[in-house]
């Protein structure tokens, strides 16, 4: 068992810290505000290479391990959630959904530039009327000749109004539930693909969050990724891989809030000495840092299984859930240490604490994890190494 980080791990930490630093810290607070949504700079973290450092090389990836995609979606997070959900569902859900289950013709086509950040991916499969039942969705693809045309509404979608690329999931056969739902490509400006309102949110106010509908959406049969009927294990597994991300997104906030309260507790006087000389906010910064701790470990644990080819979808599960609500109780923490000043928007830990909430929602609930957790154990029984 090894704990310490590689040496090309610690490079990939060190360079995405300084450039979040350097190119989204100041900025921030304003793209929150505003609802900008920074195009440019998720360009230039493609051209870091930090899109597809994961990715094999035959594409342009960097053909790095699993905790690597962790630790740039991480540090993003630790300065602005946005950025890192952002990059998170283009890397772990739309192309890594390409790269694991589309054929060759369509790797080649999409993953490079994707990769490079020259295009970017949206993965729809949440509807207004199925989220948590994913399998219970609406959206029809129907065959048509040499081609299928998709029909329905996607909700919650990240990147739905400035994709390139969209992977739909869509039911090709209502008979058979599960196995009749297939996943296909579609490229931004198909005829019939628009979006619906602007869906304005709580935090993450710099992510592009939007409803995606597809009116008679025609594309070549070919665009199904894999056969008909894979459209759900392929979801089920982009899901596995894709709560490792969410995880180090939750773990990057948590990080981000404890950084700014541990610096702020020195600062900060009252009753003539630091804050932080109080027994009360030094019990609070040591459960925030054991937690992320805790959670960290259950992430390498992780990511770890996948890159041994090995189940982990427990074990993401478990990385998933932790991590958010480490992320949620470090930030509201985080908001304390800072009495007033965290409930203000001069400092960024109503932000933190804001952008946190959705690590505990979005792909797959707290609920839907913990049910995720109990359904293995108990099939599995309980080998807890
Ligand atoms: C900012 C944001 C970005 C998102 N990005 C994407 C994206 O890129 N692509 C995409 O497809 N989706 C995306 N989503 C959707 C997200 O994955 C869903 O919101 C999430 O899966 C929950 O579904 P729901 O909102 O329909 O809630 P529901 O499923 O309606 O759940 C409502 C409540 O009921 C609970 N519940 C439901 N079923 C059970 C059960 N069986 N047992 C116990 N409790 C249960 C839930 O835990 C929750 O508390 C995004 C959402 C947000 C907010």
């Amino acid at each position: 068992m090894n704990f310490d980080l590689t040496e090309e791990h610690r490079q990939i930490r060190a360079t995405v810290a300084n450039f979040a630093e350097r190119e989204i810290k100041p900025h921030c607070a304003a793209w929150d505000r505003t609802e900008h949504f920074p195009r440019g700079v998720i360009e230039k973290i493609g051209e870091l290479g930090f899109l597809g450092v994961s990715f094999p090389e035959r594409f342009g990836g960097g053909g790095a391990d699993t905790l690597s995609q962790a630790l740039v979606v991480e540090g993003l997070s630790r300065c602005d959630a946005s950025v890192g959900l952002t990059c998170a569902a283009h890397m772990s859900l739309s192309s890594g959904h390409i790269a694991n289950f589309a054929s060759d013709e369509h790797r080649d086509r999409y993953l490079p530039d994707m990769i490079a950040g020259r295009k970017l991916g949206a993965w729809c499969l949440t509807e207004p009327n199925s989220g948590s039942d994913a399998a219970a969705m609406r959206t029809r693809a129907v065959r048509a000749g040499d081609r299928y045309k998709i029909s329905g509404t996607k909700m919650f979608i990240t990147n739905g109004s400035v994709a390139d690329v969209y992977v739909v999931m869509a039911v090709t056969d209502a008979e058979s539930r599960k196995a009749g739902i297939s996943a296909f490509i579609v490229d931004r400006g198909a005829p019939g693909l628009s979006n619906g309102r602007k869906i304005e949110k709580l935090g993450l106010r710099a992510s592009d969050t939007a409803e995606v509908i597809f009116d008679n959406v025609a594309v070549p049969a070919g665009n199904m990724i894999g056969n008909a009927g894979e459209g759900y294990t392929q979801t089920l597994r982009i899901l596995e891989g894709g709560r490792i991300g969410i995880a180090a997104f939750a773990i990057g906030i948590a990080r981000g809030a404890f950084e700014e309260a541990a610096a702020y507790a020195k600062e900060r006087r009252q009753f003539g000495r630091p804050i932080a000389d109080l027994q009360a906010i030094q019990w609070m910064l040591a459960d925030m840092a054991t937690r992320i701790e805790a959670s960290w470990m259950l992430l390498y644990r992780a990511a770890a299984l996948k890159d041994k080819g090995r189940p982990f979808g427990r074990q993401a599960a478990m990385a998933k859930l932790y991590a958010s609500e480490t992320a949620m109780w470090t930030t509201i923490k985080a908001v304390q240490i800072h009495g007033g000043y965290g409930y203000v928007t001069d400092f960024p830990m109503e932000r933190y604490m804001r952008d946190a909430k959705l690590a505990e929602i979005g792909e797959g609930t707290s609920e839907v994890q913990r049910m995720i957790i109990a359904k293995s154990l108990l099939r599995e029984g309980y080998p807890l190494e």
